[in-house]
């Protein structure tokens, strides 16, 4: 019993983790694949809970991978928090999704893209301007950017990572905790930066209509940030009945398959256009 718990799906790159020898090959693939479009994005709304117009797109990176077909992003991204070169990655995610913030902008005005960024990429002391670099030179109100962040293992430089925060919400990015319950970010961090918004992890929602205490996290959570005027998105709803139950407990967005699963930029468009007429 106890050994069959341990067996995990083997993918190629899930088991490298720590030793650097290991994720410099990862690297190499990943250099590779930047260039060679192997990698792609896929765009999940976020909807208002009210009248479930969307709010804003998330990108989702997606890895193709030529030998080993598609390897699930969590599967290289945390390898690659422990190098410099998650920065790079970000940079990129980043420039690859601003033309298409732009394109978005003529279905809907005012439309937002959320893209993921690690806690790692704050730590480095030109995050924010680099970031400020590549929204002027293409023109792109930062306003319309939403940086979702996501606290995995321990924090290394505190001070870094606000002084990175507060620029960019200077700049007009919004701001929002990702795998909130879930990751490390503490209420500390909420007290002393300034947060637009908090994603409630989805593992709160399994089976949400009879488990009571979630239920009362959930409703704790939601005025929380009701009364620190932080807005709440319940992330992973599969069920009607769950969204319901946070729409009354008063959640400001909902992101699951229920509305939308991950799409493809061209099939999201459709779906933005449908919406709106
Ligand atoms: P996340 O940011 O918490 O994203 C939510 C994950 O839940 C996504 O998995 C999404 O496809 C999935 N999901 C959405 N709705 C539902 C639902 O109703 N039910 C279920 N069961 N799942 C749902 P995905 O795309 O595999 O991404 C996994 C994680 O990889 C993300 O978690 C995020 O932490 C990371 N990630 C993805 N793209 C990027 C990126 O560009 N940069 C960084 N740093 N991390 C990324
Ligand atoms: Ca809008
Ligand atoms: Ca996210
Ligand atoms: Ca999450």
């Amino acid at each position: 019993e106890e050994s069959r718990k341990t067996i995990k799906p083997i993918s190629y790159f899930s088991e490298i983790k720590q030793p650097a020898f290991f994720i410099l090959p990862l690297i190499c693939e990943l250099n590779e694949a930047l260039k060679n479009k192997q990698i792609h994005f896929q765009y999940q709304p976020i909807v208002d809970a009210n009248t479930k117009v969307t709010d804003t797109l998330e990108a989702l990176l997606r890895w193709q991978h030529p030998k080993y077909g598609p390897i699930p992003p969590q599967d290289f991204i945390y390898s690659l928090e422990s190098t410099t070169f998650i920065n790079k990655l970000t940079y990129w995610v980043v420039e690859e999704n601003v033309d298409k913030l732009m394109e978005l902008q003529s279905i809907d005005r005012d439309l937002r893209l959320a893209v993921n960024i690690s806690v790692a990429n704050l730590q480095r002391e030109t995050f924010s301007r680099q970031i400020e670099k590549i929204l002027q030179s293409n023109n792109i109100p930062p306003s319309l950017l939403v940086f979702e962040i996501t606290e995995r293992g321990l924090l290394m430089d505190y001070a870094e990572i606000l002084h990175n925060l507060e620029h960019l919400h200077e700049m007009g990015i919004q701001i929002s905790i990702d795998d909130f319950g879930t990751g490390n970010t503490t209420i500390e961090t909420i007290s002393k930066v300034h947060i637009d918004s908090i994603k409630l992890d989805k593992v709160f929602f399994d089976n949400f209509s009879e488990n009571r205490i979630n239920q009362k996290i959930v409703s704790g959570v939601i005025s929380l940030g009701r009364n620190l005027n932080i807005k709440t998105i319940a992330e992973g709803i599969e069920e009607a009945e769950t969204a319901e139950m946070l729409r009354k407990l008063g959640v400001d967005y909902i992101q699951g398959y229920l509305y939308a699963r991950p799409m493809d930029f061209g099939k999201v468009k459709t779906w933005l256009a449908e919406q709106i007429s």
